[in-house]
């Protein structure tokens, strides 16, 4: 029997007339040099419908056609993540910290026929738009010498504010398929050139809704997240779509991503949830702990991205009454993948060490753990293989590749390289990513258990562990070390702190101390680059 329900289809218009009728008081709050730039969501509705306006009629964007972003998190990309699905276009957020070649590479297989900057950002455009074949106009918002943009000979320069003047504040917003594409974004790319993932208005739809369920970010009318993570980054986890959902203000950075300024963003405009990668809120709580700030307005923050040391959720726990949710996920999942909430009833002890966890998957996703043949391991806790999920907003395949790419999907299921274990209780725990595993002698060592570890010593501010060539071993442990300002310690020292938490087997022989762990484009520790430095075994 057929259901009687409406097949209303879901789609991303839906959430912006949501967003700007329902909760049309929500802000949007950018930091300039100035202080806070305060607009709601029902301003956001208006100039989403302009922005549309302005592709259409004037840049003349049809169809499916692809609008570029190239921006810091603010107001106005906030309206291009509304105004290009809605209109039926599909928005494509570049990651303006990829290599040069990068970009040239997934604006052109994503066939960018507009890409709107920021007028900071014009440099780092104009230096590979010459080469940006497909895109046609480039929209620039705010000021910013447009001179450096004439370079590109094919390309249209236009100002966002004379674009949108005069056009209408309302949009009549196509009905589309809800499994149309909506937005494209590409993997950072660690091996071989970025991957294209694109998420439909379905997938964005039912995302937002997890988002805003209690078991993972619980976003509501009474939040203001700031959203550290990049809206190049995985579509800022979901946070803007889901805000105009739940109704949560939102509190954005724009190129203030420091941790001073971020400090005085969250003194003076009072967010109540945040969301980074652990290196954002291992900077802030060393900036914290030397600079007093009020940031009693948070209660948690959303860590993911990469491990979150238990010393840094420690830390904000203790000292700030700050509650750090580790979360995981990947682009290619939407990307939430798992929140680790403790279950009812554990009591502090029990919580914390759930807290640890990578958490449990929603409804929406299944995660199994496979043994190199693919055949699946049980549930518990103890059976370690490679993580492979399934789910609604989960991609079946790369852009433009018309079979799954079988290194990356088997079955139906997405092959994520991680690896870990799954608890009887749905608890996952990632020990590392399967080419991070460090292999010594036949057996593994999780180079995040040794960086969780050293990051636990107060002298240490980072800590970021590789596997490097050994003679004997095949592989062996270097961990390259942080010291804090004014602190010393020394490689014995560190070896002694280690050898009472991880066996005497995984204890590093080889170490460096460094002035910053190199940082991936969107801000996790960069392995690939720290192993090529230390190749040959070598220590500088
Ligand atoms: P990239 O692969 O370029 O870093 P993603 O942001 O999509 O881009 O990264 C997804 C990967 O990040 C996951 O497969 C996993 O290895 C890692 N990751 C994300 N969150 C966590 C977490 N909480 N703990 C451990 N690893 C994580």
């Amino acid at each position: 029997m057929k259901s009687t329900m409406m097949t209303t289809p879901l789609l991303v218009s839906r959430l912006l007339e949501h967003g700007r009728s329902v909760h049309g008081n929500a802000e949007v709050i950018t930091w300039t040099d100035s202080g806070p730039r305060r607009t709601t969501f029902a301003e956001i509705g208006r100039q989403a419908a302009r922005l549309a306006h302005a592709l259409r009629d004037d840049l003349g964007v049809t169809g499916d056609q692809r609008v570029g972003t190239f921006m810091w998190n603010n107001a106005e990309h906030l309206v291009a993540y509304f105004a290009v699905p809605s209109m039926g276009a599909v928005l494509h957020t570049l990651n303006i910290r990829l290599f040069p070649e990068q970009v040239v590479y997934i604006a052109g297989h994503a066939e960018d026929k507009v890409v709107i900057v920021d007028g900071t950002l014009i440099p780092l455009l104009a230096r590979v738009l010459p080469q940006l074949t497909t895109v046609e106009h480039v929209v620039v918002v705010g000021a910013g010498d447009t001179a450096p943009l004439q370079s590109a000979s094919q390309v249209t320069v236009h100002r966002w504010d004379d674009l949108l003047a005069g056009k209408p504040d309302r949009y009549d917003w196509p009905v589309l398929d809800e499994d149309d594409a909506a937005a494209l974004c590409y993997t950072s790319g660690t091996t071989g050139n970025p991957k294209g993932v694109a998420y439909s208005h379905r997938s964005i739809w039912l995302h937002s809704m997890e988002v805003c369920m209690a078991e993972t970010f619980g976003l509501g009318p009474a939040d203001r997240e700031l959203v550290i993570v990049p809206m190049f980054h995985a579509m800022a986890w979901g946070l803007p779509y889901a805000s105009f959902m739940g109704g949560a203000s939102l509190l954005m950075p724009d190129r203030f991503l420091q941790a001073a300024p971020l400090a005085a963003m969250i003194e003076q405009v009072r967010p109540t949830h945040g969301g980074a990668v652990p290196t954002i809120w291992n900077d802030l709580l060393a900036y914290l702990d030397a600079h007093q700030t009020d940031v009693s307005s948070i209660q948690e923050v959303v860590v993911g991205g990469a491990a979150c040391p238990p010393a840094l959720m420690h830390a904000f726990s203790e000292r700030y009454g700050i509650e750090i949710i580790h979360a995981w996920g990947m682009t290619e999942m939407s990307p939430l993948g798992s929140v680790a909430r403790p279950p009812a009833g554990a009591n502090s002890d029990e919580s914390w060490s759930y807290r640890y966890t990578q958490g449990r998957v929603p409804a929406a996703v299944e995660a199994r753990i496979v043994d190199p043949l693919g055949e699946p391991l049980p549930s518990d806790g103890k059976a370690v293989g490679e993580l492979e999920v399934r789910g609604p907003w989960i991609t079946a395949r790369y852009l433009g590749d018309s079979e799954p790419d079988p290194e990356k999907f088997r079955d139906g299921w997405l092959r994520t390289g991680d690896v870990g274990t799954l608890s009887p209780d749905g608890y996952l725990t990632l020990t590392d990513r399967a080419k991070d595993v460090i292999k010594s002698g036949g057996e593994w060592i999780s180079s995040v258990d040794l960086e969780n570890a050293l990051m636990a010593h107060p002298a240490v501010l980072e800590a970021c562990v590789v596997g490097v060539p050994d003679e004997k071993w095949s592989e062996r442990p270097l961990a390259t070390v942080v010291l804090r300002e004014g602190a010393t310690a020394t490689a014995d020292e560190l070896r002694d702190f280690l050898a009472d938490r991880v066996a005497r087997w995984q204890l590093p022989e080889r170490w460096a101390f460094i002035e910053a762990v190199p940082k991936t484009s969107v801000g996790k520790f960069d392995k690939k680059v720290v192993r090529a430095r230390y190749a040959d075994g070598a220590l500088e």
